[in-house]
């Protein structure tokens, strides 16, 4: 089906204030990703801490606006100068954060959490319906009825979580961000909670943009993954292409490092030279050549683009001059 979202070139830079023997400076967290969201599929991002996932979430929730590029959302773009007050538009995404246990108000009831956001956004619907909706919500995603009138203390990680992703359906958004809704819960408790978002995603014909470091998780919940470094989108596509057969360097050293289901499955590991950079001195060239077991002279001085697909397309696309050979991908 059509895409719900479309980002183009998306960037957010940051202006660092200089301090004692360190000038101002441009910090890139986010330096331009293109790619769709479409319902009822879940596109991942995978990078290493400091990468720029929880920077995309927050852009693509319209929590802050791109410095440059643009999102097309419903038909509504969305630039440099911010999302307007459209409250349909800012209904239409959604977020779940990693912390069950500081993104709920103390003080509020499971009720008062999950009636809020009707509150504040859809005046109009009365108290009955609004009670309503809440405890139709509470049911859909596995808490049972008397819940309704807890406080969060009394609830677990997991369930908090479940809460979370209530609340954030409450207005019927069409896009859920996703930023690391499982890492801070139990082994046991995480797949249950993938699961209940996959159920959620088929009833409600959600897209997903879905944010974790954790592969195993990826692997379980993607469509389509997107592997960030620096910012950059550096390959994307559909999951069973970047785990099995990935083109880039860096993708590759990150699937090598992480044990798979199938242990005959014989994988060299590649170890990754030197710390990630910050984002406030990127390299020239490509921005993973200080680290790369591939590189070559046009690597220190030409960004290489993204090719071999649409980036915004669905297809299966890497940003590298000396892509890993298919053969070798393949027989890893
Ligand atoms: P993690 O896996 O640890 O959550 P991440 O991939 O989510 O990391 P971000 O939180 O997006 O990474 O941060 C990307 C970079 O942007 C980091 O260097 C961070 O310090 C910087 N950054 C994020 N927000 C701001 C801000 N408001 N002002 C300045 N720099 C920021
Ligand atoms: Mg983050």
């Amino acid at each position: 089906s059509a895409p719900v979202l479309t980002a183009s070139n998306l960037k957010r830079h940051y202006e660092v204030k200089g301090g004692f023997m360190q000038p101002a400076a441009t910090l890139r967290a986010l330096d331009g990703a293109s790619f769709t969201l479409t319902p009822g599929k879940t596109l991942a991002v995978v990078g290493e801490s400091g990468s720029g996932k929880s920077t995309l979430a927050r852009v693509v929730t319209m929590i802050e606006p791109p410095t440059e590029g643009e999102l097309v959302i419903g038909g509504k773009k969305i630039g440099p100068e911010g999302a307007s007050r459209d409250r349909d538009l800012r209904a239409m995404v959604q977020i779940v954060f990693q912390d069950p246990y500081g993104s709920l108000n103390p003080r509020q009831t499971i009720g008062q959490t999950l009636m809020e956001p009707l509150l504040l956004n859809r005046p109009e619907i009365d108290r009955k319906e609004r009670d309503r909706r809440a405890r139709d919500m509470l049911s859909m995603v596995g808490l049972r009825p008397e819940h309704f009138d807890r406080y969060p203390h009394m609830f677990s990680g997991g369930q908090r979580q479940r809460v979370a992703v209530a609340r954030a359906l409450m207005l019927e958004p069409k896009i859920l961000v996703l930023d690391e809704p499982v890492s801070a819960l139990d082994l046991s408790i995480q797949s249950q909670v993938l699961n209940l978002l996959m159920d959620i995603q088929e009833r409600m014909d959600l897209a997903y943009l879905f944010i974790s470091h954790d592969l195993s998780v990826v692997r379980h919940i993607a469509d389509e993954v997107m592997v960030i470094y620096l910012g950059e989108p550096v390959e994307m596509g559909p999951k069973d292409v970047i785990f099995d057969a990935p083109r880039h360097p860096y993708t590759k050293a990150l699937m090598s490092a992480t044990p798979m289901a199938d242990p005959s499955d014989r994988k060299e590991r590649i170890k990754l030279e030197g710390e990630l950079p910050s984002p406030m001195a990127k390299p020239e060239g490509c921005p993973f050549n200080p680290r790369c077991w591939r590189r070559q002279e046009i690597c220190l001085s030409v960004e290489p683009e993204l090719q071999g697909g649409n980036p915004a397309g669905g297809g299966h696309c890497f940003a590298c001059h000396n892509p890993v050979p298919e053969d070798e991908t393949a027989a890893a």
